[in-house]
């Protein structure tokens, strides 16, 4: 497996708080930061992170690790994933220790570097074609500037054939890398006379190329995007979001558009925080992303009957993950792309002003849309259920509940017709429970607390006390997994600490990082440590007392004497 060095050096070059902020907005509170889990529900951040001793707990639902534990609880992968991962992203090589699959690790770096490859070598075409051929006349005519062509990596691969095929071979990549990857298929290029659009993972590694047709005269399909792969996969990922992330947490909101060509020109019009999805609709895995920007989400979708309607599935999506997208609406045939070309900054931010809660809006707009007075009751109804199997999707039952009143007024109903219609869900399982009980005295747990922040007090602590000595069969878990470790990493980190530590005891652990009321300097920790240390020593003496009590004679008499004495000695420490 992983050598102790290996995840050592992953856990210092990838900073967990930085990480962790990819996913869930973290604010500065004293010396944690704070912010809303994303693995239960909540409306107050008790998710926090401490950048100190590189470790996570949610005081709602008691999850908590350190770097590892966090990638794979989020995404569900297993340990051997999460750090080849994460080992790809620190760029420590896993690969020569053997990690679970060395052939899928082999595979996968393989396929970053050849698209990294085909990404610089269009690049480098498109750069180096004359500015009076027609794709730099198409890149003039939608007003993209050569700092976008950078800055978005754009690239030409001219047809029939650019030689990408001669330069990868020329580097290593056998003909059926290329075919695997659709780069070619068969003798062909696949991106042949296309303008090329290299998709950027956040940590900015090419995992996959679009490419658009941009002359009238060209047959074929307008986008095509590399077929889903090992690295390439389009419902996980958003076009742009590697130059968007600064700006959406800056600006707290995150503008969603179809196309990738939006997505440049709003970020040449300094709207930096907006970003597509890879040409197809909002997935799932998509909207559980965009919840866990914890920012405002604008959908600017376009004008016509497809934008409208990918605009509701985005909606449908996106309330199911507890979000209620905020929306633009542009007039049929508009997109983003032409507005802001044709109108400007400020006619674009004057619409951006206008954003409404789409789904209040599709109340309204639905009920507006009724004929007045009519007797189309069915039209009405069939509407109204329409709406509220939307509504339904809300996993929030108070947030829900205000939206059916709104419906119910919007649509002049009662309120209670517009309950149980749908069969009766299993209620939600509340996400916040109250913490579990320690497994352990609370002395121990002085103890682990000091192990874990105080490397220097171990020696200590292992001096005064067996790893056998514990009292529970939790804390000897514990004690015998730390003891083990010590014997190499006397003074590793609490990250590294925690990873040998039983998942179902990793929260009491984790809890004890970062609580508020805990043990921060070294004179008071030993203070502790000495007293939990002479108390368990106590316990331990009371223990064979109970059973000579039962005794009368003279030995047990001497034995009960000389425990008293050893019991006054050790609890004088007090
Ligand atoms: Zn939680």
């Amino acid at each position: 497996m992983f050598s102790e060095e290996q995840l050592t050096e992953i856990r210092e070059r990838v900073s967990l708080v930085e990480f962790i902020g990819e996913y869930v907005q973290l604010k500065k509170a004293g010396k944690n930061y704070k912010g809303l889990c994303p693995f239960h529900q909540e409306k107050s951040p008790s998710f926090t992170v401490s950048p100190d001793r590189d470790t996570f707990h949610c005081f709602g639902c008691h999850s908590g690790g350190n770097l590892f534990h966090f990638l794979m609880k989020l995404e569900g992968l297993s340990f051997p994933e999460a750090v080849e991962r994460l080992a790809e992203r620190a760029g420590v090589s896993v690969d020569s220790h053997g990690p679970a699959d060395p052939e899928a690790g082999r595979r996968r770096s393989e396929a970053l570097e050849l698209h990294r490859q085909a990404a610089w070598y269009y690049h480098c075409l498109l750069k180096k074609t004359p500015k009076d051929h027609s794709v730099w006349a198409y890149l003039t005519q939608r007003q993209i500037p050569e700092s976008a062509v950078e800055s978005f990596h754009l690239g030409y691969a001219p047809a029939p054939d650019s030689g990408l095929g001669a330069h990868l071979r020329k580097k290593g990549f056998a003909p059926e890398t290329l075919e695997r990857y659709s780069l070619y298929r068969g003798r062909r290029e696949f991106f042949r006379g296309r303008l090329i659009f290299p998709i950027f993972r956040q940590d900015k590694k090419a995992v996959g190329l679009g490419g658009r047709l941009f002359q009238e005269k060209d047959s074929g399909p307008k986008y095509l995007n590399s077929p889903e792969s090992e690295i390439f996969k389009k419902g996980e990922l958003f076009y742009g979001m590697h130059l968007a992330k600064t700006e959406i947490r800056k600006r707290n909101q995150v503008l969603l558009v179809e196309g990738y060509l939006d997505v440049l020109t709003l970020h040449l019009h300094g709207f930096g925080h907006a970003v597509a999805p890879l040409g197809t609709a909002l997935t799932a895995a998509q909207g559980k992303a965009l919840q866990r920007l914890d920012a405002e989400i604008v959908l600017l979708f376009d004008g016509d009957k497809a934008g409208r309607e990918a605009g509701l599935r985005a909606l449908e999506i996106l309330l199911s993950q507890g979000v209620a997208p905020q929306a633009v609406h542009l007039e049929n045939g508009e997109d983003p792309d032409s507005l802001l070309r044709r109108h400007g900054r400020l006619v674009f931010e004057k619409k951006l002003q206008e954003r409404r809660n789409l789904l209040e809006e599709l109340i309204d707009k639905s009920s507006a849309a009724l004929p007045r007075g009519s007797v189309e009751l069915e039209k009405k109804g069939r509407t109204a259920r329409k709406l509220l199997e939307l509504i339904e999707k809300i996993p929030d039952s108070i947030v829900q509940n205000l939206y059916r009143r709104r419906l119910a007024e919007a649509f002049d109903m009662p309120e209670d017709w517009l309950r149980g219609i749908r069969a009766k869900k299993k209620p939600q399982q509340a996400a916040v429970v109250p913490p579990p009980e320690r497994p352990w005295l609370p002395e121990e747990e002085i103890l682990f607390e000091i192990w874990l922040k105080f490397p220097a007090l171990r020696a200590e602590i292992q001096q005064a006390l067996d790893a056998e000595e514990f009292s529970s069969e939790a804390a000897l878990e514990i004690s015998r997994a730390f003891w083990e470790l010590a014997k190499n990493e006397p003074y590793g980190t609490p990250a590294q600490y925690l990873q040998v530590v039983p998942e179902s005891l990793l929260c009491y652990l984790t809890a004890l990082t970062v609580k508020s009321n805990g043990f921060e300097e070294v004179g008071l920790a030993k203070m502790a440590m000495n007293q939990a240390l002479a108390r368990l020593k106590a316990r331990r003496l009371r223990e064979p007392l109970r059973t000579v009590k039962a005794m009368s004679n003279f030995d047990a008499l001497n034995l009960i004497h000389e425990k008293v004495q050893a019991l006054a000695a050790v609890t004088k420490v007090k």
